[in-house]
Formats: C-alpha cells, sequence, structure tokens
C-alpha cells in the first residue's frame, strides 16, 4: 500500500497527527505482550483505502546538529514516501526552518501537502494564507487536537497515491531477510541469487523502496526476494540508526509470506533483534531463523546444540521456526534455504479438513480437560479453519473468557502435533457460539 510521511520541524504536532491517522491501531497492537511499539510507523486508512504513515519526527537523529535533523528527515520522507504531509504551524507563522523544509521537499518529486496545524479557532484562519509563500501550494488548516480538517489533508494526500496496486501471484512466494546492519543480509542474498536462477531483478514495485528480484529454485519454486531496501543503495547517515532500520524491517515485513530473521553467530542476539522477530510474528510471517557467519565459531562438542538453545531461550514464542546455521562467506547450506522457504511457505497455506481438526480437538480435552473459572467450565462445541497466511481457527465456545492463554497454547501445541505448521505461526481465536 501507498506511504504518507509526516515531516515538520520540532513541536509543530508531528505526532499527535499521525496518533489521529493511525486511530486506534496503535493502542490495540501495544497491548500484545512482549511486543513494544514504536510509534514511528503504521497503518491508517481513508476511504476504504490502507496505507502506511511514517512520523519521520521518531526517527531518532538527535546526535546531530539540528539543521542536519531536519534536513535528514525531509530526505527520508522524500526517500520512503509517495506523498508527504508537510505540517506548520499558525501560532508561530512561518518560520525560517519551515522554509528550510520547504526548500528540500519542492526539489523532489514527492507530492506534498501543506498542513497548517493549531487552527484551532477562526480568528487564526486568516494567517494560513501566509503560508503561500512556502510554494508548496494550498494550506490546508487543521487542528490535529482537535482532529479538525484532517479529513481535508487526507483526500489530498490520497489524489496522489499510486494507481498501480501490487498484486501477488498465488504460487509464488515472497520473502525477505531481516536483521540488524552487518549481520550479513546483503552477503546471504548475494550468495543465493548467484546460486539460483535469477529471472527478473530489481522489479520496481508501486512503492518506492522496491527492488525486488525474482528466481526460481533448483526444484522449480518461483521466490521473489524483497530487498529490505538500503541492502543495495546504502550510505546515508540516518540508516545507521536503530529506529530507521526496523522501520525498513517492518515495511519489508509487511509484503512478505516468509521472514528470514538473520542472526549473527559471532554478535549474538539482540533486543533489535527480538522486535523485528516479533514484528514478524504478529504479522503472521512463517518464520526461519538463519544463524549466519557460522564459520567463524570454532566447534566444539555441541556447540549447535548449545547455540540453538540460546536462541530459542531468546525468541520462546518462536518456537515453531526452523532455525539453520549457514554461512555466506563458505556458503555452507545455503543450497537448503530455497527449500526451507517453500517448505514453510507452503505450510502457512495449509487447510486442514474440518472433521479431522475437530477429532484433535477433542482428543486434546480428553487428555487435559478444559479450564474452569469460579465454578464455571470452559465447553468446546466446534472448530473450523477461517484462513490461511496464517493458519487461523475459530473456536466455538461457551464463553471465550474461559479459554486461557494457556489452555489455548496448549490446543495450539496439539493442533501442531497433528499437522505440519512448522514455520508458520497459527492462530486461535475463541468465539462464543450464539
Ligand atoms: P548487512 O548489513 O546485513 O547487509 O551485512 P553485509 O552483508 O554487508 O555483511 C557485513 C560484513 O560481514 C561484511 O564485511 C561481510 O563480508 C561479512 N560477512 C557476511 N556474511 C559472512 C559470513 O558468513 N562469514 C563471515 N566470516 N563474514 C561474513
Amino acid at each position: 500500500s501507498p506511504t504518507i510521511a509526516i515531516v515538520g520541524r520540532p513541536n509543530v504536532g508531528k505526532s499527535t497527527i499521525f496518533n489521529r491517522i493511525a486511530g486506534e491501531r496503535i493502542s490495540i497492537v501495544e497491548d500484545t505482550p512482549g511486543v513494544t511499539r514504536d510509534r514511528i510507523y503504521t497503518k491508517g486508512e481513508w476511504l476504504n483505502q490502507e496505507f502506511n504513515v511514517i512520523d519521520t519526527g521518531g526517527i531518532d537523529l538527535s546526535e546531530e546538529p539540528f539543521k542536519d535533523q531536519i534536513k535528514h528527515q525531509a530526505e527520508i520522507a522524500i526517500e520512503e514516501a509517495d506523498v508527504i504531509i508537510f505540517v506548520t504551524s499558525v501560532r508561530e507563522g512561518v518560520t525560517e526552518d519551515d522554509e528550510l523544509v520547504a526548500n528540500i521537499l519542492y526539489k523532489s518529486n514527492t507530492p506534498v501537502v501543506l498542513a497548517v496545524n493549531k487552527a484551532d479557532n477562526p480568528e487564526l484562519r486568516n494567517d494560513i494564507f501566509d503560508f503561500y509563500t512556502l510554494g508548496l501550494g494550498e494550506p490546508f488548516p487543521i487542528s490535529g487536537s482537535h482532529g479538525i480538517g484532517l479529513g481535508d489533508v487526507l483526500d489530498e494526500a490520497a489524489k496522489h497515491f499510486p494507481d498501480k496496486t501490487y498484486t501477488q501471484e498465488d504460487s509464488m512466494i515472497y520473502f525477505s531477510l531481516i536483521g540488524r546492519p552487518n549481520v550479513g543480509k546483503s552477503s546471504l542474498i548475494n550468495a543465493m541469487l548467484g546460486e539460483n536462477r535469477v529471472i527478473v531483478s530489481e522489479i520496481e514495485g508501486t512503492t518506492r523502496e522496491a527492488v525486488d528480484t525474482r528466481f526460481v529454485s533448483a526444484s522449480g519454486q518461483e521466490f521473489t526476494m524483497i530487498d529490505t531496501a538500503g541492502m543495495r543503495k546504502r550510505g546515508k547517515v540516518y540508516e545507521k540508526t536503530e529506529k530507521y532500520s526496523v522501520m525498513r524491517a517492518m515495511r519489508a515485513i509487511e509484503r512478505s509470506d516468509v521472514v528470514l530473521m538473520v542472526l549473527d553467530a559471532k554478535e549474538g542476539i539482540r533486543e533489535q533483534d527480538k522486535k523485528v522477530a516479533g514484528y514478524a510474528h504478529e504479522a503472521g510471517c512463517a518464520i526461519i531463523l538463519v544463524v549466519n557467519k557460522w564459520d567463524l565459531l570454532e566447534k566444539k562438542t555441541n556447540t549447535m546444540r548449545k547455540f540453538e538453545e540460546k536462541v530459542r531461550n531468546e525468541f520462546l514464542y518462536l518456537d515453531y521456526a526452523p532455525i539453520i546455521f549457514v554461512s555466506a562467506k563458505t556458503t555452507q547450506r545455503l543450497q537448503q534455504l530455497p527449500d526451507l522457504i517453500e517448505r514453510v511457505g507452503l505450510n502457512q497455506n495449509l487447510r486442514v479438513p474440518s472433521s479431522v481438526l475437530n477429532d484433535v480437538i477433542m482428543d486434546a480435552v480428553a487428555i487435559n480437560p478444559t479450564p474452569t473459572d469460579k465454578g464455571r467450565r470452559l465447553k468446546i462445541f466446534y472448530a473450523t479453519q477461517v484462513s490461511v497466511k496464517p493458519p487461523t481457527f475459530v473456536i466455538f465456545v461457551n464463553d471465550e473468557n474461559l479459554m486461557h492463554f494457556s489452555y489455548s497454547r496448549f490446543l495450539e501445541n496439539q493442533i501442531r502435533r497433528s499437522f505440519e505448521f512448522e514455520g508458520t505461526p497459527i492462530r486461535i481465536i475463541p468465539r462464543k457460539r450464539k
């Protein structure tokens, strides 16, 4: 989907506007335990059209001189977005910093919608006209805190959304490599592309960051490798910031069926790894844990088993994800990757027949009786798989509040033991039978 970036000097109200556009989504996802959300990247919806929103103000560039921060935020917006919402403030009027931002935006080809914030009361509205001097067209008065005028701004922004929608082909598997800088993503990509037959490289997608590559594996499966941009063209100062690289990873995750979470055998696991893996899990992507630079480890007995234990302990919720130890440098085990991606991609699309599923659930209940709460027992009537990517099961019950997390987890494990869901998250949704 198209991407909107919000830019503007500090304190003009970018975050308020971002939160308004994001609506309830942010608070919903933040409830998920173990996953902290960055408030810099989210989805919004306007007139039934989904889009992504980036708050460039949330990207921490505070180590840089003030003018550079403003400049880099504008550059990020130009690089990342299909449309830019440039936020200014009627209270302060047109400032020097606004002019600095306007000059950078003016030179790019990215369409800009000029929003003049804090126009809370009508007297201020006359001052809006001063903003024509920025040379970015009609200024739209808004009030982020009161939620006024945003609709007009989004209407205007939507006019500039690209027409092409990204159509995904069914048999194609879309995957991406995710991981901190220097874990070896680019090296792995080059090594993989070197071993497989590349059909098309650098397909331009709808969004400007997309530089995808298509290839066929020995087994004949077609793949589209989504470039976590910045791996091809790199070198900008802000690309080294953590939030920027997390944001880039999220955008790739959103388009991927399968995510290769790349870890560095030498450096171990960091918070950032867990964060992006958490996003992939929540997005319903199939996940493979790829431990790269395996050549750098001195192998003693059980080196691999011990490393796996460590990884498993750090990524408890990814117990379904296969783990593979590779080296981009020596190409060790790289030839196994396409088949592994294909396998978890198929598992993510698996549909199980309701009759078999219900047998599994009934057997599970027989082994481990449903929980009770204040004398009331959870009753399971019927289960059915409602979707794939990821496989999602609705379980009809007498009262969904009686389905505790631990019991849901138990049912998930029983389902996993009976069907081949390696590599893919599965979702279990209890629903009260009407
Ligand atoms: P990226 O930032 O994740 O794309 O990482 P790069 O692919 O640029 O790799 C970072 C550094 O690690 C480079 O110096 C690579 O040569 C090196 N590197 C990547 N993979 C391996 C590997 O499997 N073994 C060793 N020894 N070095 C590697």
